[in-house]
């Protein structure tokens, strides 16, 4: 039995080693290594065998590679490999940001931020914090990118993960330059390019050499933007990647635009455009539409400009019911101030008219504003349960934190934890869970009051912000959460079974510099609840512990 599964695990780190250079070969190892282990009920070869399987389908069959990621999670799972199960995360984070839905990857990431740092793993760490920025970027939060990748450059440093962290060193640059904030230097990114070279990773020289060209682009040096971006393109051919040589299409097709060569930059964004929803690249493919519209555009056909835009809001729509629908008023609002533009150049005669035009094309532009400001108030919310997202309340918290200490002002944080919340997800599946952590979340809501602050801090773990809050007050308060969330309605979902919680509480004291001390205080507080029987209030740093 031993030597069989020893056998097993010598075909899978065999397999592993092959992936990139002979696939045929891995894959046919992965084959007998997952079917043996099936049959020994060996359930880390099989976990193992359908991580191989994953990565080798990742760029051919990107839903089968999620399919396997998934299953292996799971198993990891099981078997408590925190590591391995992160692993599999970072692939099912990858599948979702690349199909468009970035708010779940974020969710998926950040659980494997917290199983890589339960296992200790810094490289892994790294990894993920490192794919928490590209995230960010995809959400425009450039700030968060850009702290995600700072915190990658300096873990990879210490785990010496080289390729995480040139990578970073980039990304960091990258966030410093699109956020114009003076902190930009050419130097680095061409130090850490030839850093590169030495090492063969070329995906990352990829990715520098196309930030490079975007560089001279924006300085209009669309020369040295198309020398590199042929440069990205001859690597990406080396390594066969047919996705990245669809995106650098794309990029020479804006290059084209913006030289003015509109007839070329026409034709390579329809071959990119084709490839992007040949190979189901969602987000490249709106990169096209968008881009190709303003070809058409510039090309004096407006028709073909505007039924590419649409095309662009339908599909946005597809993948994003909430922000398609701003999104598509934007669009609308785009073609009603294209029009209005139009009509101004015909009326400018008649100054009486023209002054109508403008109004109307100023009230187009307040709605544009304020569709602007709806999109930022939405991406203060998580998503799924209506809380305020992480960001956001660790914002707030830290605004307690630092009134605290400039005038005294009294506030409590709470941690609020759902009981056994794993078991829903395994009796009921997984939107059963999402339905109950809705109206868990609504429950809570409920009974705050309205200068309370109510967030997701991850998964089925939420915090409370107390401001102006004593103690006495603060129980008062969990009281009224715990009873709301006992008495929340979910025999629809769960049948008898009721949901319950633990709080964990402190009040903000001069211990605490940060918001992230106050937390992992009140942490104490409802791991002492949880270990206690669960359904309790602890409160950290207090002698007397009230049972609920
Ligand atoms: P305890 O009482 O000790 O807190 O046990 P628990 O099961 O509630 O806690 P644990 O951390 O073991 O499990 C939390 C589970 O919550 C794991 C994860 O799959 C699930 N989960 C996290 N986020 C979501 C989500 O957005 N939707 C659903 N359905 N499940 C989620
Ligand atoms: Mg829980
Ligand atoms: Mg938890």
């Amino acid at each position: 039995m031993r030597n069989k599964r020893s056998k097993i695990d010598s075909a899978i780190a065999e397999a592993k080693a092959l992936v990139r250079e002979n696939p045929t070969q891995a894959t046919k190892l992965a084959d007998w290594a997952f079917k043996e282990a099936q049959s020994k009920q060996h359930l880390k070869g099989q976990a193992d065998a359908l991580s191989i399987f994953a990565t080798l389908f990742a760029e051919s069959d990107p839903s089968a590679s999620y399919d396997f990621s998934s299953t292996a999670s799971e198993m990891y799972r099981q078997l408590g490999d925190t590591s391995s199960e992160a692993e599999s995360l970072l692939n099912i984070a990858s599948y979702y940001e690349r199909s468009g839905w970035t708010c779940r990857s974020h969710f998926v990431l950040l659980t494997a931020l917290e199983l890589a740092s339960q296992s200790n793993d810094g490289k892994l760490s790294a990894t993920v914090m490192y794919d928490l920025g590209i995230n960010a970027e995809g959400r425009d939060e450039l700030e968060s990118a850009l702290e995600y990748y700072t915190c990658a450059k300096y873990s990879a440093e210490n785990a010496q993960h080289d390729s995480i962290y040139w990578r970073a060193v980039c990304a960091e640059q990258e966030m410093h330059y699109a956020l114009a904030n003076g902190r930009f230097e050419l130097e680095t990114v061409q130090k850490a390019l030839s850093a590169l070279d030495k090492v063969g990773m070329e995906k990352t020289q990829i990715e520098i050499e196309i930030f490079l060209s975007k560089v001279a682009h924006d300085q209009l040096d669309f020369r040295t933007a198309q020398t590199g971006l042929r440069r990205a393109y001859g690597l990406a051919e080396t390594i066969g990647a047919e996705n990245i040589k669809a995106e650098i299409i794309c990029q020479v097709g804006e290059n084209r635009l913006d030289d003015g060569k509109l007839n070329s930059a026409k034709k390579l964004l329809k071959i990119a455009l084709a490839r992007a929803q040949e190979n189901g690249l969602r987000s490249l493919e709106l990169s096209c539409l968008k881009l190709l519209s303003r070809a058409m555009a510039q090309m004096g056909d407006v028709e073909a400009a505007l039924e590419l835009l649409t095309t662009y809001s339908d599909i946005k729509e597809e993948l994003h019911a909430h922000e398609a629908k701003i999104h598509f008023q934007e669009v609308r609002t785009s073609r009603d101030l294209q029009m209005l533009v139009e009509e101004s150049k015909a009326l400018k005669q008649t100054n009486a008219e023209l002054a109508a035009v403008n109004e109307r094309l100023e009230s187009a532009l307040r709605e544009k504003r304020s569709l602007q400001k709806e999109l930022e108030r939405l991406a203060t919310i998580d998503e799924l349960t209506n809380a305020l997202n992480r960001r956001e309340i660790m914002a707030c918290g830290s605004e307690i934190i630092s009134r605290f200490h400039t005038q005294g002002r009294p506030g409590v944080v709470m941690i609020v934890d759902i009981d056994h919340f794993k078991s829903i997800n395994d009796g009921w599946g997984h939107s059963a869970g999402d339905e109950v952590l809705r109206r868990f979340s609504r429950s809570c809501q409920n009974v705050l009051r309205p200068t309370d602050r109510f967030g997701r801090l991850g998964g089925e773990e939420f915090c409370i912000l107390l401001d102006r809050t004593s103690l006495d007050i603060a129980l008062k308060v969990a009281e009224r959460v715990m009873n709301s969330i006992r008495a929340s309605r979910v025999s629809d979902i769960l049948g008898d079974r009721s949901i319950t919680a633990s709080i964990g509480i402190v009040e903000v004291s001069k211990k605490h510099k940060t918001i992230e001390d106050a937390l992992q205080d009140a942490d104490l507080g409802l791991y002492e609840a949880k270990g206690s029987g669960r359904d309790k209030i602890c409160v950290t740093g207090v002698k007397k512990k009230k049972a609920a």
